[in-house]
């Protein structure tokens, strides 16, 4: 399948002042060398602990933050890392972003039809009240709301709904490829799942992409194809998602997936729990960025940085650990 979006070496580095007296610069490392490719109509599913770079690394592919020098970023068969603003724009239309509150940047005195006409207006997509009327009956219908919903204000919608109206506006000016970030972690279990299944019909029948950023590989079991779990702004391990849940090979992956029970595996999986927390960006520890935590930590992943490495030959599964180079 064709690569919609290839990542290589992707950093977000930047400078913090210390709290301390000294006021020193530090340079926090959130996104720090990251490698990866999205095929045309799949899911990849991107999983890691709050604060391991998954949402600063959605919003760099995007362009929300500014991806470091030397960072590449293939889109649609274009370089887009260092392209200007200017030139970006109309790429910008093809890669829509979902927030786990889609709301939050929104103005409450709009209507919902209001906010998807300003949408729709700005990116030049109807011409006419007639037809942007049309157009915002559409996209409420294509979420599962109706045309009376156009009328309400956000205040007036539950958190699903809400949901649905952050994924309306994101199709409103008809995109391929959509950055889900963590758009179901505020919601009840049952809606979770309903707004999953409304994101897979979509991609059934609209040919999108997604990348689906979660904390937890429960959430994206159901959704990816494949799934990259990140920690401490890489990525350690990448795989097909059977091959993932059923063998994961890095000690990290094997502790998130013993937090969660999975019955249909039959996996007989003792809890792995790790010591300590996750380190900050202004902290990362020498040689594997993991050791401290690491129930299986060697000497020599004090000292020894690991690659991300093919485990096998169609290399689609790679991980990032020095038990296995
Ligand atoms: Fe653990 Fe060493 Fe592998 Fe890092 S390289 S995950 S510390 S075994």
């Amino acid at each position: 399948r064709e690569q919609i979006l290839s990542v290589s070496g992707l950093k977000v580095h930047f400078p913090v002042r210390s709290s301390g007296l000294s006021g020193s610069k530090q340079v926090a490392k959130a996104v720090n060398g990251v490698s990866f490719e999205v095929l045309k109509g799949e899911t990849l599913g991107l999983v890691g602990e709050s604060g391991c770079g998954k949402t600063t690394l959605g919003r760099a592919i995007v362009r929300l933050v500014q991806p470091s020098k030397g960072s590449r970023i293939v889109f649609c068969g274009r370089e887009i890392a260092e392209l200007g603003n200017k030139e970006f724009r109309p790429l910008r239309k093809e890669m829509q972003m979902i927030f786990q509150d889609p709301f939050g940047s929104l103005n409450p005195r709009l209507t919902v039809g209001q906010m998807l006409g300003e949408v729709l207006k700005v990116h030049g997509i109807t011409k006419g009240t007639k037809a942007t009327s049309q157009k915002i009956d559409e996209l409420l219908d294509r979420v599962g709301l109706n045309s009376e919903y156009a009328s309400r204000y956000p205040h007036e919608f539950s958190g699903g709904q809400r949901q649905r109206v952050g994924i309306a506006r994101a199709l409103a000016v008809n995109p391929s490829f959509i950055i889900c970030d963590e758009p179901v972690s505020a919601l009840d279990v049952s809606i979770q799942s309903q707004i999953i299944n409304l994101l897979k019909d979509l991609q059934r029948d609209l040919g999108l992409t997604y990348l689906f950023i979660a904390h937890d590989l429960s959430v994206v079991e159901y959704i990816s194809d494949r799934v990259a779990v990140m920690y401490l702004g890489r990525i350690v391990e990448i795989a097909d998602a059977g091959t993932l849940y059923a063998n994961p090979k890095h000690p990290y992956t094997q502790a998130l997936l013993s937090a969660i029970p999975m019955p249909e595996l039959d996996r007989k999986h003792e809890r792995i729990v790790l010591k300590g927390d996750l380190p900050g960006p202004l902290s990362i520890p020498e040689g594997c960025s993991f050791h401290p935590r690491c129930p299986v930590a060697m000497d020599e992943c004090r000292r020894r940085e690991p690659e991300l490495l093919p485990l096998n030959d169609d290399s689609s599964h790679r991980v990032s650990c020095l038990l296995y180079q």
